[in-house]
């Protein structure tokens, strides 16, 4: 007896659906509407669901009197599942429009969530563009982790976008998680006499008459927290470092010049930190020291920024080897924050090390522990509350001087540099570090990374045999 349908004719079958719609039948799943987060136990409402973030394109006019944007941000992004509905984070100003594939579309607002919906369902793996049109004052945003406020915010006669954690969302629609990087387009139109500073590399600067258009690209993936937009009367130094790294800094013109003094080593560090850590991450570095005073530096990708205060000695390699870590490696979650501001802090240590000798480093490292002692708290999951104490940032440290000290320095440089070439633009988590530095040393580690990251309790200071 023959079957009626052979595996042969059921398999005939389904080649020709593939060919007339694209995908197999089970994959043409009934659309639904991606979730309103990714899933960041920190920050439940951050980042959306369902779609990929390729590309965006902020084209804003900029009133720098009244602080007052205006234009539209482009999206470019690939669906991740069938899709009826999907959302954006996008805090308070006004929105005129939205389009999906150049239609206009309806969308519905509910706090910081923008729920945008297609005239037709995406289709899963399906690429496509929203364009929202808008404007407004940003508001700044407040977090429980950081109670000053962030994102677009106006400081005397500068406009300067700080946004770590979740402050992008005050100025640009956006998936606003670490995990979903893209690269980026800014076209800033502002009023003659101001510049304007951004990621990446400035293409073009299109004269209007009265007004000025930038247009800046960042061509490396990029966590939305890390771009930035600087407004203000800027003179720009350019340099590159010896090993030809190019460094643009944005000054203003009536700076001390001890302040900018701070910045003459940066091309050395540069070099100094690519020797060790593996090649500088991006195209370009530099920094914008804003005309007024911050509540704090931001390492920015590719364009720190600091202000007119005086520069701690520290905060240079800091900013700069974030770069590295945290830019390039991002967070995959809000409560791995030691794998950024740890790695940044030893960074501090290790410039020491290489420009005073390791005396100078030991005393920078136990003064640093002397003043966290008795902060106990769990480095790997330090509550969103306290994950900017100074805890995360000299325990993350002392927890890579601790595996230092366990493993020797070959194996730790080759864990760095291991770590740094396996998870470069891209995004990781403690549990990916750990598996590098057992990985490489070829040694389990659970004792000292249970001590050190998951205890509560602060082990004692670290020292060689
Ligand atoms: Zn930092």
């Amino acid at each position: 007896m023959q079957p009626c349908f052979s595996l042969r004719s059921i398999g005939i079958v389904l080649a020709m659906l593939f060919l007339l719609t694209g995908c197999m039948p089970w994959e043409r799943a009934v659309p639904t509407a991606g979730s309103e987060g990714v899933g960041d136990s920190y920050f439940p409402q951050l980042g959306n669901g369902g779609y990929d973030t390729l590309h965006y394109t902020i084209d804003l006019a900029v009133d720098t009197q009244t602080n007052t944007i205006s234009g539209t941000t482009t999206i470019r992004a690939q669906a991740t599942q069938s899709l009826s509905a999907f959302n954006l984070d996008f805090l308070g100003l006004d929105i005129a429009e939205v389009q999906v594939n150049d239609q206009m579309v309806i969308f519905q607002r509910a706090g910081s969530e923008l729920t945008v919906t297609p005239a037709v369902a995406l289709t899963n793996h399906d690429e496509f563009t929203v364009a929202i049109r808008y404007s407004g004052v940003p508001q700044p945003v407040k977090d429980a982790a950081i109670p000053f406020p962030h994102g677009w915010v106006k400081i005397e006669k500068s406009i300067v976008v700080v946004s770590e954690p979740s402050g992008a969302m005050n100025w640009y629609p956006v998936n606003n998680h670490p995990s979903d990087k893209a690269t980026y387009t800014f076209r800033i139109t502002v009023a003659k006499p101001y510049v304007v500073a951004a990621n990446g590399l400035l293409q073009e600067e299109i004269n209007n008459g009265n007004t000025t258009t930038y247009i800046w690209e960042a061509g490396d993936p990029m966590a939305s927290y890390l771009a930035t937009v600087s407004i203000g009367e800027y003179v720009v130094e350019t340099e590159a470092s010896l090993n030809g790294v190019p460094i643009r800094n944005y000054f203003p013109p009536n700076l001390d010049r001890k302040i900018s003094a701070s910045f003459d080593r940066t091309g050395e560090m540069i070099d100094y930190f690519s020797s060790i850590l593996g090649p500088y991450p991006f195209e370009v570095y530099g920094v914008v020291v804003i005309d007024g005073v911050l509540d704090g530096y931001l390492e920015a990708q590719t364009l720190s920024l600091f202000d007119r205060d005086p520069i701690g000695d520290w905060t240079i390699p800091h900013e700069l080897t974030h770069q590295w870590f945290g830019n390039s490696i991002s967070l995959h979650r809000w409560q791995d924050i030691w794998l950024k501001e740890g790695f940044a802090t030893y960074s501090q240590a290790l410039w020491t090390e290489h420009t005073s000798g390791i005396r100078a480093r030991d005393e920078e490292l136990r003064a640093m522990y002397g003043e966290i002692e008795s902060r106990q708290r769990p480095l790997a999951d330090p509550s969103p509350q306290e994950m900017y104490d100074l805890s995360t940032y000299v325990r993350g440290a002392l927890t890579l001087h601790a595996l230092r000290v366990q493993v020797g320095d070959e194996h730790f440089f080759s864990i760095l540099r291991t770590y740094y070439e396996r998870f470069r633009n891209s995004t990781a988590s403690t549990e990916d570090f750990i598996a590098v530095a057992e990985d490489v040393s070829g040694q389990k580690l659970d004792d000292l990374f249970d001590a050190w990251l998951y205890a509560t309790a602060i082990p004692p200071f670290p020292v060689g045999q």
